[in-house]
C-alpha cells in the first residue's frame, strides 16, 4: 500500500494517478481481505483503548461522492464505538468564523486510546476556501505551513496521523449523483448545490494537488486512494490503518501482581452465594 503514499518532496500531478484500480485482485478476494482487516482492526482498537496511550487521527478528504461516509461505514463498521469517534466538519458557524480556522479543529483531536476519524477537516480551509476565494490568497496560502506545524505539534505529543485523499473520476461522480437520485433510500444525500461545486472541478483538482504536494509530511503522510471502485478504496484505507496500528506494538495494561488473591476471593464469594 506504500505505493499510494505521497513522499514529502513530491509534486503531485493528479493526471498521473489512477482513480480506478485495474490490478489483478478481484472484488470477491478484496472483500474477503477487507473482512479480515475489519476483525484485526476491531482487536487492535480494543488493545488501544485498554492501553490508553496511542492516539490515532484519520483524515478523509475527497470531492462530493468520493466516499468519505462509505469508507467510515465499511472500514470502521466493526470497531467498538467506545473509544472511536467521527468528527464532521461542515460550513463554519459564525462563532467559528470569528476565530482562526484551527480553533474548531483542535478539540476534536484524539485523546489517549482514541481513534478519531475526520470526515472533512482543516483541509477544507485550503480547498473550498481556496476554490471560492472565501478569504484572499495571501491568507490561505500561509495555511499549508500552519497545518504542517499544527500536525507536527500533534505528532510530537503522541498522535499518529494518516490522511487519505479519496480520488474519483469526474465521470464516476456523475454516476454517483445519478445513483443518489435513482435510489430512494439514497436521495437524502443529493444536494443540488453539489452540482454547482462540480462545475469547479478543475479548480478543485488544483487545490487538491497543492494540498497533497505541500502537506504530505513524514509525521502526517497523505495517501492517494483510487476510489472509483468502492471495495478497493475500503481495502486500501483499511490496510494502511491496520499496518500502522500493528507497527505501534500496543500492549494491554500489565496484569495485577496479586491477581491470584482476587481469584481466590471471588471463588469464595461465588461458593458462599451458592450455599
Ligand atoms: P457534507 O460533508 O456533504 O455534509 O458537506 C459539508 C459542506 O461544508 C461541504 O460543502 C464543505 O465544503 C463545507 N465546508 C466544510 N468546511 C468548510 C470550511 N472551513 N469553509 C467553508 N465550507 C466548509
Ligand atoms: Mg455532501
Amino acid at each position: 500500500m506504500e505505493r499510494y503514499r505521497i513522499l514529502p518532496d513530491m509534486t503531485v500531478d493528479l493526471d498521473h494517478f489512477e482513480t480506478r484500480y485495474e490490478g489483478e485482485m478481484d472484488k470477491k478476494d478484496g472483500k474477503k481481505l477487507l473482512k479480515e482487516h475489519n476483525k484485526t482492526l476491531r482487536d487492535l482498537q480494543e488493545v488501544m483503548f485498554a492501553e490508553h496511550k496511542q492516539k490515532l487521527m484519520v483524515v478523509l478528504q475527497g470531492i462530493d461522492t468520493a466516499g468519505k461516509d462509505g469508507t467510515i461505514e465499511h472500514v470502521f463498521g466493526d470497531v467498538n464505538p467506545q473509544g472511536t469517534k467521527v468528527a464532521n466538519f461542515k460550513v463554519p458557524t459564525p462563532r467559528e468564523l470569528d476565530h482562526d480556522y484551527l480553533w474548531r479543529v483542535h478539540p476534536h483531536t484524539p485523546g489517549s486510546g482514541e481513534i478519531v476519524i475526520f470526515n472533512r477537516s482543516h483541509y477544507e480551509d485550503v480547498l473550498v476556501v481556496r476554490v471560492h476565494e472565501l478569504v484572499p490568497k495571501p491568507v490561505w496560502e500561509k495555511r499549508y505551513d500552519h497545518i504542517n506545524a499544527f500536525e507536527k505539534l500533534l505528532a510530537d505529543e503522541g498522535t499518529t496521523i494518516l490522511k487519505f485523499f479519496l480520488y474519483i473520476s469526474k465521470n464516476e461522480q456523475a454516476e454517483r449523483f445519478l445513483a443518489r437520485i435513482e435510489e430512494p433510500h439514497k436521495r437524502w444525500k443529493f444536494n443540488p448545490g453539489d452540482l454547482e461545486e462540480r462545475s469547479h472541478w478543475g479548480k478543485y483538482q488544483h487545490a487538491y494537488e497543492a494540498m497533497l504536494s505541500k502537506t504530505s509530511t513524514p509525521w502526517a503522510p497523505w495517501y492517494i486512494v483510487p476510489s472509483d471502485r468502492k471495495w478497493y478504496r475500503n481495502l486500501v484505507v483499511a490496510s494502511v490503518i491496520v499496518e500502522k496500528l500493528q507497527s505501534l506494538d500496543m500492549q494491554p495494561p500489565e496484569e495485577l501482581p496479586d491477581i491470584d488473591s482476587y481469584r481466590k476471593q471471588l471463588i469464595e464469594m461465588i461458593g458462599k452465594a451458592a450455599e
